[in-house]
């Protein structure tokens, strides 16, 4: 069949099989370009088929010859339609994992339920006996508990609404926007699906059934960014999710069992998640452009490369003073945020060719589902 892509608001319903494989292959080919530290070896990745939980992924098996598990919750093809990318991604992953002889299973269903965490322990047990790094990187927008209720998380202020500059990308204007502050229930929904709840549900699994190291590390991510995404992000209603992430690293951390866990905070970048959170694209746009110019760009695959080679690695943590893990560093740096803005206070429809890199964002939302990519003839039929 002939795959193109089908954008529905801020997901494209598409996904490109071969386009999939060659983009796992350059992230492998990254990875194996870069120096290595000692690293983690046998590693369970909840979250692991696209952003940063792949890159995570990728970044064990090609830094440090790790056996990777990992968990993820993807469709299928079925008929004519397309498997979802992360299906295909973890596709790649696995047959490039396999010929170059590294350990590499997936269990895909709902990491939430305790049904794929008795799974994923039983081939823990199986194959690996423990693990020594636990990787948390869902981003979902909904969690089932076991009795059938179900949370949404919602994308809202805390409080008060907020207006400022959104982009629409369906036409490339930018305008106002005002985002409504979030109900109470609302909040404590989010906190439920994107909070650290089910990460120390995990972790206490894990113990539990002897399947990790007592020296194991475990890593959630999360994000902060600079004042003008602050009422949407970092003290929005994900915000809070996020803050109780920080809260269970360090309950999962003081239980002194030897376990360290961590939060590292990330930089912002296109992925199916970021994709849909008002303001953030914009801010995104024109944060590539600066650290396109600056020369301190990286995607996930960067970042993570950097993060479990440099920052956080077997016998070492850099972490900042409440104790998280800064992989935002060059975001956050004052030149790149004075850049970004002026550019910020500027910005209109008229001057975004100029003032963002709104190619470069459109490129990796294209690239999420294996479009764009230069190597792949899209009239060709693919096998689905
Ligand atoms: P993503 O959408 O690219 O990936 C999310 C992953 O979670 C996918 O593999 C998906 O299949 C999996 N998943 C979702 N629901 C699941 C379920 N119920 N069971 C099993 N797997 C499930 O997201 P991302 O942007 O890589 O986000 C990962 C983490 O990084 C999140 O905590 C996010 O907040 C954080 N983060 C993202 C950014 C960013 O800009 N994208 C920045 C900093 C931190």
């Amino acid at each position: 069949m002939i795959v193109k892509p089908k954008i529905r608001g801020f997901i494209c319903t598409t996904a490109h099989p071969e386009g999939c494989k060659a983009l796992v292959k350059s992230e492998i080919d990254y990875v194996k370009s870069q120096s290595h530290a000692e690293g983690f070896k046998k590693v369970l990745v909840i979250g692991a088929s696209m952003g940063y939980g792949l890159a995570s992924r990728i970044t064990a098996a090609y830094s440090f010859g790790a056996a990777t598990l990992g968990v993820i919750f993807d469709k299928p093809a079925n008929g004519s339609r397309t498997a979802s990318a992360g299906w295909y991604n973890t596709a790649a992953f696995e047959e490039f994992a396999k010929a170059d002889g590294l350990y590499a299973k997936s269990v895909n269903g709902d990491a939430y339920s305790q049904g794929i965490k008795d799974k994923v322990i039983d081939i823990i047990k199986n194959d690996l006996g423990k693990v020594d790094l636990v990787v948390y990187s869902l981003a979902a927008p909904r969690r089932t508990m076991a009795d059938g209720t179900v949370y949404s998380s919602v994308l809202k202020t805390v409080g008060e609404p907020y207006t400022n500059k959104t982009i629409d990308l369906k036409n490339n204007t930018v305008s106002d926007i005002t985002v409504e502050p979030a109900t109470e229930d609302e909040i404590q929904a989010t906190v439920k699906v994107m909070g650290g709840e089910d990460w120390a549900e995990w972790i206490k699994a894990l113990k539990a059934a002897d399947a990790i190291e007592d020296n194991a590390v475990t890593v959630a991510y999360s994000y902060i960014g600079p004042e003008i995404t602050h009422p949407m992000y970092a003290d929005g209603s994900i915000g809070k999710a996020k803050d109780h992430l920080f809260e269970t690293a360090k309950a999962i951390t003081n239980a002194d069992d030897g376990i360290k866990a961590y939060i590292s905070v990330n930089k912002a970048l296109v992925t199916q998640s970021s994709a849909a959170i008002p303001i953030v694209p914009l801010y995104i746009s024109i944060l590539y452009k600066v650290m396109k110019e600056q020369g301190v760009h990286e995607g996930c695959i960067g970042q993570m490369c950097r993060l479990f080679n440099t920052k956080l690695t077997r016998n070492y943590a850099e972490t900042d003073e409440p104790c998280r893990i800064r992989m935002d560093d060059r975001e956050m740096a004052d030149n790149v945020q004075t850049a970004v803005n002026t550019l910020w206070s500027d910005i209109s429809t008229e001057n975004l060719p100029t003032h963002a890199d709104l190619e470069g964002y459109n490129d990796d939302f294209y690239k999420l589902f294996g479009f764009n990519v230069p190597s792949i003839d899209y009239e060709k039929d693919v096998d689905l």
